[in-house]
């Protein structure tokens, strides 16, 4: 694992464009970022005009060596930042991140052919989206799969990248769990992930897989408290929790 000094970083605005219909891809570029690995996550600082501030943590899709990073927010109703960063940020504006940030909930490649097994809920996909970018990029040998519980198709965060990685790599699996629609000819109705989809989807514990889960608070520790009864060491199960309840 590589590590990087976290520092503060002014970044501009380069593209923003709709992620789904409530969430937003937002690509900056910060001359001095130093870098991040996959998984890492920054603070952005947002300063009102008269001094006030405000600050959120953000998962990276991006990773590597490129000052290029991309953020994807999902705008929660009523908050503080979010709907800012979705609604009103344009191009050419210039916001403050704090980081890299999240050394524990990083891959980077290491040669362990063990198999990585990543868990997502709804914008808990775009640090596990960074993992699977940077496997793909890699010639690491562990076999990738990742399952996303999502309300339906269109509410997929890097739905189009998603599905190339899964059908040009045979080193990475997708599987996809809708909780309100599938889409047609699926033959799981829609519905919440439960503990026996999930060890049906999971590698047994004997295989000793890497785990890393991440979303809102309560799917994480449902995830996680069955990943664990399972037999899965803890020490094996990473997680990140985006908040909510
Ligand atoms: C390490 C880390 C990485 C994160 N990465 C991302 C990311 O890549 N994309 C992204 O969209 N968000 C991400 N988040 C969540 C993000 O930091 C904010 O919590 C979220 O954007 C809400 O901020 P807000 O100011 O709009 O809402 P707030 O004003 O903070 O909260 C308003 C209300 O919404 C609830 N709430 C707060 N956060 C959430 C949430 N995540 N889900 C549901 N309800 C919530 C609060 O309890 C409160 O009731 C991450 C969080 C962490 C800790």
């Amino acid at each position: 694992m590589s590590r990087r000094a976290a520092s503060w970083h002014v970044a501009t605005v380069v593209e923003t464009r709709p992620e789904t219909s409530t969430a937003r891809r937002i690509t900056l570029e910060a001359p001095t970022w130093p870098g991040n690995d996959a998984g890492s996550h920054v603070d952005v600082r947002l300063t009102a005009a008269d001094g006030y501030q405000a600050s959120r943590s953000y998962s990276l899709a991006s990773s590597g060596e490129s000052t290029r990073l991309t953020l994807a927010v999902d705008e929660v109703p009523d908050g503080e930042v979010s709907p800012f960063l979705v609604r009103e940020l344009r191009e050419g504006d210039r916001i403050e991140v704090h980081g890299p940030l999240g050394a524990y909930f990083v891959w980077t490649p290491s040669g362990d052919p063990a198999p990585v097994h990543l868990i997502a809920g709804g914008s808990g996909v775009v640090p596990l989206y960074a993992m699977a970018a940077a496997h793909a990029e890699s010639d690491d040998p562990a076999p990738f799969r990742l399952l996303y519980s999502v309300r339906s198709p269109d509410d997929m965060f890097f739905r189009a990248e998603m599905e190339a990685l899964a059908e040009s790599d045979d080193r990475f699996d997708l599987q996809v769990v809708y909780t309100r629609r599938a889409p047609a000819g699926t033959t799981t109705p829609p519905g919440r992930l439960t503990a026996e989809r999930l060890r049906t989807a999971v590698p047994p514990a004997t295989a000793s897989p890497r785990l890393f889960v991440c979303g809102p608070t309560p799917f994480v520790e449902a995830v996680a408290g069955w990943l664990v009864e399972e037999g899965h060491a803890p020490g094996r199960v990473r997680t990140e929790r985006f908040g909510g309840s």
